[in-house]
């Protein structure tokens, strides 16, 4: 773009054409969440928002490429991309003002450019994503601009899940269980973590999914004790049981499960800490509907394993949300002063871990719904459907 010719997303669509899809009830749900997000910045007596989290860009525009900024303005919205995005982005999000970079533009002068034309004089950044840098320089070239910090503003947003949101969850957590029934079948004492792993991610992409909602934990025996072991090359025949933590990556959307599989015998203490974990679990996903603070969730669980004695060995929280991250709001944890509304999904995942012993966690995806909750997760988890060959 050359700097005689006006910013290409002064090209805009008229007011007009943007008060009316503000009207139509058919508007994109994306349409729907920026407006959102206007209303809660105007609330705010701030102009604007610079998007820059990918993930809230994605929430916000249903674009799913990286690297791209979102301007929600007063009037009008920017997507701030690149020209390898140009195609992707006229499918994914058509209805969108597109603000697109050349090879040779930066983006700091790009959108300091943008945002001194669009002529914003108090701009929300999203303090959680933007970087010290980029703060600093866009303040500079931004003097007659204040930058106000805002806080999980989009975040807030993603907590609640519409209809589609919940869809894509229930495919996500059937991938994960349809890839764990196959590798499960499949299991080996001769097997390593390793190899466990990369059959669950194979699994995963065959059923449908773009790949795992993180790098699975695999952890045999004693490893099990680490609540976030990487998978190494000790085979899973090395003990009684293995502990697995996985969940599928739809598309957008991700699961999170954990199990044990027990490989061996089921030895009283095994069957005395999963009982513990168990009844913790099961306990606290009953505990779940709307109105309940999350870190109440958190206490019942925690009860049941104190109770137990084994209060120290879980250092933990109890869940956290999924989405669009595998770790997003709320947080079900002690400290945690979030209501529980519908549409939320919240894992439940106690667990007990005993050094040189093992670990044991379970782990299941828990929606809130209106009259309670639903559990989207379906592997069976009593300890007896555990035992493998
Ligand atoms: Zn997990
Ligand atoms: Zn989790």
């Amino acid at each position: 773009m050359q700097a005689t010719r006006p910013h290409p997303i002064l090209v805009a669509r008229s007011t007009l054409t943007q008060r009316l899809q503000l009207e139509n009830p058919t508007m994109s749900r994306f349409a729907q969440r920026r407006d959102k997000i206007r209303r809660m910045l105007a609330k705010q007596g701030v102009e604007a928002l610079l998007v820059t989290n990918f993930t809230n860009v994605s929430y916000l525009t249903g674009f799913t490429g990286d690297d791209s900024y979102l301007l929600v303005a007063a009037d009008q919205d920017y997507l701030i991309s690149d020209q390898r995005y140009t195609t992707q982005l006229g499918e994914e999000c058509p209805d969108l003002e597109l603000s697109i970079r050349g090879p040779s533009q930066q983006m700091l002068p790009f959108v300091s450019k943008l945002l001194s034309q669009v002529k914003i004089s108090t701009l929300g950044v999203e303090a959680r994503s933007m970087t010290i840098a980029f703060y600093v320089d866009l303040r500079e070239a931004l003097k007659n601009c204040e930058l106000v910090p805002a806080r999980g503003l989009v975040e807030k947003l993603r907590m609640i899940k519409d209809k589609d949101e919940i869809a894509r969850t229930r495919v996500a957590c059937d991938q994960a269980r349809r890839a764990f029934e196959v590798v499960r079948a499949s299991l080996t004492p001769e097997m390593t973590e390793l190899q466990v792993a990369a059959d669950l991610e194979y699994q995963a992409r065959r059923f449908g999914g773009i790949g795992m909602s993180f790098p699975p934990i695999v952890a045999v025996g004693a490893r099990a004790a680490l609540p976030h072991a990487s998978p190494t090359t000790q085979q899973i025949g090395a003990a009684d049981f293995t502990l697995i933590d996985w969940g599928v990556n739809e598309g957008l959307y991700v699961s999170d499960l954990t199990r044990i599989l027990v490989t061996g015998k089921i030895s009283p203490k095994l069957r005395k800490v999963y009982g513990v974990v168990l009844k913790a679990q099961l306990a606290a996903i009953k505990a779940i509907r709307p109105g309940v603070i999350c870190e109440a969730v958190d206490r019942v669980a925690r009860g049941i394993i104190s109770k137990a004695g084994y209060g120290k060995r879980f250092g933990h929280g109890l869940g956290h949300g999924t989405g669009l991250d595998i770790h997003e709001a709320p947080r079900l944890s002690q400290g945690q002063t979030t209501v529980l509304a519908p549409g939320m999904i919240v894992t439940v995942e106690p667990g007990i871990y005993l050094p040189g012993w093992g670990g044991v966690r379970i782990e299941d995806d828990i929606l809130v719904t209106r009259n309670g909750h639903e559990v989207l997760t379906s592997v069976p988890k009593q300890l007896e459907e555990c035992l493998v060959g």
